[in-house]
């Protein structure tokens, strides 16, 4: 999962993508880059570490230019940053620069099939490399050609991808593939520096731009914003939309609208829909505390539900990053400790309703359930709310092997003794349904059910678990010799 941007005839590219990359920041945490066009000329900027680490005002001033693209990283099985950061260019028919976020499945294959010479393990090398190919093939740089390039590689994609591409001297074009998995909106506005357009995995980035929404992107359409600033928008590929459910549940922004679905409206509803659960259950809870930060409009929506007081039980250390995105299980473990603290006061002497937008593999969940217990709790009730994640994601959201899920192998009664709870509540299938007002066949919901959108064949799926092997192991190499 990672955060894109493109932007096309603003006065300050650079300007424009370095606010926008950081509303969009918690996509990804490992790397961040741009790549910024004047006209003329290019030039590129990418690096380990978060927006405000890579881009100082010096080398923002340096990415001179009215149109570029913008970057942010999250880690992926097997990838290097240094190496693997996006943007990526390549000059062959012309010059494009690309970015994209979601995960291709057969990268291996078409690598073969192309013949291609990678530097990277960046999935985008192979989509830059194909589409280029074939774009080429075509013999000219016709919109015709364009949108015939971009069917081409469609065709022979397997996976989730949301793409940016710069074409200086043509224009930008954009791109999702055809089960629309990872989002994608556009928007235009018009400033003293005339009429511009951007493209972003999340509305609030134009949003904090000032431009207005137009639409999102359909799935297998794509979109050329020409140098004279016209629109050309063509369906070069239909299929049924396959929203990734996650991306409401956890990683899209609060405050974002995906597919004119409102994300913390959803979470207010699945909140409720935990709530109805409960009732089933029919019994007492005196308090109700999220885990920081996404599951707090869940607890809140419940706590109205079943009029039980919300608390911030739990206080999250802001400069710490995301659990989920901890590439091993030692500093995972490590974050949980130092990243939230009781306040034994809310908890002392009550039964907790702990609120926590998904378990993967429970570790991280058993640590929850033992901070309350230590701070006092008299009974502790977890609340998680997506339905059991049970298989992995290969559409861009790095989750560990199946065996490492917990819920693959254990039913809800062994999960709720493993992370030693008094009881356990999953939002169930029809509550995710009902709570983010969709239909299950409009939705990616593979990693609940194993129903994957695309073809992911078993050697595919052994390839992956074959990778997170191996990163494990690095990591416990890289733990002893720092040991050592
Ligand atoms: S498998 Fe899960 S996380 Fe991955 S795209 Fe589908 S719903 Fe989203």
């Amino acid at each position: 999962m990672c955060g894109i941007i493109g932007i096309m005839g603003t006065g300050k590219a650079s300007s424009e993508l370095y606010n926008g990359l950081f509303a969009i920041q918690h996509r990804g945490q490992n790397g961040a880059g741009m790549y910024v066009n004047d006209g003329k000329e290019s030039r590129i900027h990418k690096g380990p570490g978060l927006v405000g680490e890579v881009f100082s005002k010096s080398i923002l001033d340096y990415l001179e230019g009215n149109r570029g693209l913008g970057h942010v990283r999250y880690p992926t099985i097997g990838s290097d940053t240094s190496r693997d950061a996006q943007p990526f260019v390549i000059y062959e028919p012309m010059e494009i620069g690309m970015v994209h976020n979601g995960n291709i499945v057969n990268i291996d294959q078409l690598s073969k099939e192309f013949d291609l010479e990678l530097r990277s393990e960046c999935d985008l090398e192979v989509i830059l490399n194909i589409f280029s190919r074939f774009l080429k093939e075509e013999g000219d740089l016709s919109e015709d050609s364009l949108f015939s390039a971009v069917g081409n590689t469609m065709d022979v994609l397997n996976g989730s991808y949301s793409v940016v591409a710069m074409l200086p001297g043509i224009g930008m074009l954009f791109f999702r593939d055809p089960h629309a998995i990872r989002p994608m909106v556009y928007g235009g506005k018009i400033s003293l520096d005339g009429t511009s357009y951007a493209v972003a995995s999340e509305n609030i980035v134009l949003d904090i731009l000032g431009y207005e929404i137009i639409r999102d992107v359909r799935g297998g359409e794509a979109i050329l914003v020409k140098e004279d600033k016209t629109v050309v928008k063509r369906q070069v590929r239909a299929m049924k939309p396959k929203h990734c459910m996650f991306e409401w549940v956890y990683f899209a922004r609060t405050d974002s609208t995906i597919e004119k679905t409102n994300v913390y409206e959803s979470r207010l509803r699945l909140g409720k829909e935990l709530a109805k659960e409960w009732k089933k259950k029919k019994r007492g809870l005196d308090v109700i505390v999220p885990v920081p930060d996404t599951a707090r409009t869940y607890a809140l929506a419940m706590a109205e539900e079943l009029d039980v007081p919300f608390r911030e039980g739990l206080l999250r250390n802001r400069y710490i990053g995301r659990t989920f995105i901890m590439p091993d299980q030692t500093s995972r473990e490590t974050a949980v400790r130092t990243k939230l603290n009781p306040i034994i006061e809310e908890v002392k002497g009550k039964r907790v309703g702990l609120v926590d937008d998904s378990i993967v593999r429970g570790t991280t969940s058993k640590k929850l359930v033992e901070l309350m217990r230590r701070a006092g709790a008299r009974e502790v009730h977890f609340f998680i709310g997506s339905p059991p994640i049970i298989s992995p994601c290969y559409y861009g959201v790095d989750m560990p092997t199946k065996h490492e899920l917990i819920a693959s192998h254990s039913t809800v009664k062994e999960i709720c003794e493993q992370i030693g709870a008094d009881s356990l509540t999953y939002q169930s299938l029809e509550g995710l349904m009902d709570g983010l007002q969709r239909k299950i066949e409009n939705l990616c919901t593979a990693c609940l059910n194993e129903d994957y959108p695309t073809q992911v064949r078993e050697d595919i799926r052994q390839y992956y678990a074959d990778k997170r092997e191996e990163q494990r192991k690095d990591a416990l190499a890289e733990q002893s010799a720092s040991v050592i």
